[in-house]
This record gives structure tokens, sequence and C-alpha cells, in this order.
């Protein structure tokens, strides 16, 4: 038995990688989602909140590989801020869409306050070694992949739920590419944020859509 099959929606898993096999058409993680195709509906509460939150997080990860990226001269933290660049544009959208107010400072400043201290521990805990910088990436992702599935659960809006899917699936490859790293120069990678069994369903799979967990 595969690890897939041992999960409880494993056919479903399954499935979704052979029709993503099948049609190429999300192979890519960060193809640009098209939104003019679906309607925008009522925004819930969570679903705004969730907006303006995580706008500023794909912030902080771009922000914390910028400047990782300008420690270490380390090319996967140049490729993977590029990456973050442009989840933020996706969040910008939805932004945009719904009429909010768009938090977003200058690199390296945040609106929430939260956020601004999680960059700045980050940030300082990165430029201690390279290996730390590594294990700072992985986290980030990490925190994004659990803030990605529980706010996807909670948002029933088509357009957020095809944005945050996208997102996700970049996660997921960003994990991957971390934790790489790590395993290869230094000890194994420990998750610290998802439960073993969504790592190993992440860190196992060699598609961006290890979806069987998810729920
Ligand atoms: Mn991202
Ligand atoms: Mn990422």
């Amino acid at each position: 038995m595969d690890r897939k099959t041992k999960t409880t929606n494993g056919k479903v898993a399954v499935i979704a990688t052979v029709l993503l096999l099948a049609t190429g058409a999300l192979a890519v993680a960060d193809m640009p989602i098209v939104l003019d195709s679906i309607e925008p509906a009522p925004l819930s509460a969570a679903e705004e909140a969730s907006i303006l939150f995580l706008r500023e997080e794909e912030k902080l990860a771009r922000d914390v590989y910028l400047a990782l990226n300008d420690i270490w001269q380390y090319r996967v933290f140049e490729n993977i801020a590029r990456s973050e660049q442009q989840h933020m544009d996706s969040m910008l959208s939805l932004i945009d869409r719904y009429n909010l107010e768009d938090p977003a400072l200058t690199p390296g400043k945040f609106t929430d306050p939260e956020l601004q201290a999680l960059y700045d521990t980050l940030v300082e805990r990165g430029a201690e070694s390279l290996e730390e910088a590594l294990r700072v990436g992985a986290l980030i992702e990490e925190v994004d992949i659990e803030d990605l599935v529980v706010d996807m659960a909670a948002a029933d809006n088509e357009d957020i739920d095809a944005i945050y899917d996208s997102l996700l699936r970049a996660s997921y490859n960003h994990l991957r590419a971390f934790v790489s790293q790590i395993d290869r120069f230094y000890d194994d990678y420990e998750p610290s944020v998802l439960s073993g069994e969504q790592y190993d369903e992440i860190i196992g799979s060699t598609s961006s859509a290890p979806r069987g967990w998810r729920g």
C-alpha cells in the first residue's frame, strides 16, 4: 500500500494526480489564476479577514526570503521570493475585486503587529547561518500551508478557493525545496507546525497536489 492510499481520501488524491498528469494544466504551480470567469460572491467577515491577513503573510515570505538572499546570496531564496511576489499579486487581485484596503507596506514593514514581530525574529534567526536560514524557509512554508488549509475550509467563495489552492500547491513545492536542501547538507528537518502525516504526504509526493488529507 503506498502512502496515498493510506489516507481517508486516498482515491481522490490518486485520481487528482492522474488528472493532473493527464492534462498538465495544473503542473505549473505559479500559473496565474484567471478570475474573470468567476463571479464575486458576498464576502463573509472571516473571508475578508483572511484575505487581508494572507496578503501580508505572503509578503512576510517574500520579505524574509529577500532579506535572507541579501545575506546568503543563495539562489533558492531568490527564486522563491519571486514566487511569493506572484502570490502577493494574487492576493492583491482579491483585495481589489472586493474593494478592500491593501494592508501591505514597504518591504520589512507590516500592518499586523504579529507578522512584524515574526518577520523580525525570522530574519534575525536566518542571519545566524545558512542552515538556520533554510530552516526558517521551511518553517514559513509550514505556517503558510497550515493557514491556507484552515482558511480554505472556512471560505466558500469560488475565487478565493481557486487562489488559495494555487498558493497551497506552491507552498508544497517551496517546503520540498527547503527540506531537500536541509536534508542534503545538514541534519533531517522535522516539522514543527504540520502533523507528521501531513508532512510525510507533502514530502513524499512528487506532484504539487497532495490533497488527500485536506478534507
Ligand atoms: Mn506563497
Ligand atoms: Mn512559499
